[in-house]
C-alpha cells in the first residue's frame, strides 16, 4: 500500500496536501485555492477523485467548487457542517472509517477551533491531517469551542501511535517554536527540533510533516498536564 503525500503551499502560509495511490488516484486535503492544486494534478497526471475538508474556514475550502467542477471530485466533510462546506457530497461522523478506492481514513471529531473540525487519520499509512487543531509546536486558536474541547481534541490525537506523521494546515512552526522555547527553555528535544526546523527553512523546505513523537516531546500544548495549564498557555499564545 504505497501512498505518497505531496505538499502544496497555498495562499500566505497554508498547506494543502495530495495523498496519491499507486494508480494515480488522489485525495486533496483542504484545498485553500484551486490553482496550485490544478497545476500539480495536471503536471503529475493525477485523477483528483476526492476533496477532504477538515473544517469550513475559507482557507481550507476555497478551492472546493472549482476543483469539483473541473474533475468531478467527491467532497467529504463533517455531517454537522454540511451547510458550511461548499459542494459537500459525503457526510462523515466521529469514529467512522471512510473508505473509497484504496483510501481508508478514520474520522476523528476534534472540536475547539471550530465546532465541526475533524481530522482524517490514514491509519494504514500512519499519517493524520490535523487541519487547524494540532500544528507543529502549536495548536489552533479556539474560535467556536471551549478550552476543554480543544484540550480533549489534542488528547485524542496524542493517543495515536507515536510514529504517526502529522500534516497540519499551516506553516506556523517557526513562530510556534519561539513560544514553546520561551516557556520550556530547558527542553533539549525542543532545542534539537528547532535546529532541524532552521535547517529546513534555510533551504525553503516545509517543516511538515512532523511526527507525533516530536510533538509529544516538544509541543508545549501537548505537554500541558491539565485543562487549566492548557488554557493559560492558549491565552498567552493569543497575545504572543
Ligand atoms: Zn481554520
Ligand atoms: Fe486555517
Amino acid at each position: 500500500n504505497n501512498m505518497i503525500v505531496e505538499i502544496i503551499p497555498c495562499l500566505q502560509d497554508n498547506y494543502s496536501y495530495l495523498i496519491i495511490d499507486k494508480n494515480n488516484n488522489a485525495c486533496v486535503i483542504d484545498p485553500s485555492e484551486a490553482k496550485p492544486v490544478i497545476d500539480l494534478v495536471e503536471r503529475k497526471k493525477i485523477n483528483l477523485k476526492y476533496i477532504l475538508n477538515t473544517h469550513h474556514h475559507y482557507d481550507h475550502i476555497g478551492g472546493n467548487e472549482e476543483l469539483k467542477k473541473k474533475y468531478s471530485s467527491i467532497v467529504v466533510g463533517y455531517k454537522d457542517d454540511a451547510e458550511r462546506i461548499p459542494g459537500i457530497n459525503v457526510l462523515v461522523e466521529n469514529n467512522q472509517v471512510w473508505k473509497s478506492d484504496n483510501f481508508e481514513a478514520k474520522i476523528i471529531h476534534i472540536p475547539g477551533h471550530t465546532t465541526g473540525h475533524i481530522s482524517f487519520h490514514f491509519f494504514n499509512e500512519k499519517l493524520i491531517f490535523t487541519g487547524d487543531t494540532l500544528f507543529s509546536l502549536g495548536c489552533g486558536k479556539i474560535f467556536e469551542g471551549t478550552y476543554q474541547e480543544m484540550f480533549e481534541s489534542l488528547n485524542k490525537i496524542k493517543s495515536l501511535p507515536a510514529d504517526t506523521k502529522i500534516y497540519c494546515g499551516h506553516e506556523y512552526t517557526l513562530q510556534n517554536s519561539k513560544f514553546c522555547i520561551k516557556h520550556d527553555p530547558e527542553n533539549t528535544n525542543l532545542q534539537n527540533k528547532m535546529l532541524e526546523i532552521a535547517k529546513k527553512l534555510e533551504k525553503a523546505q516545509p517543516t511538515i510533516p512532523s511526527t507525533l513523537k516530536d510533538e509529544i516531546e516538544c509541543n508545549i500544548f501537548l505537554r500541558a498536564k491539565n485543562v487549566e495549564s492548557f488554557s493559560k498557555l492558549r491565552d498567552l499564545k493569543d497575545n504572543f
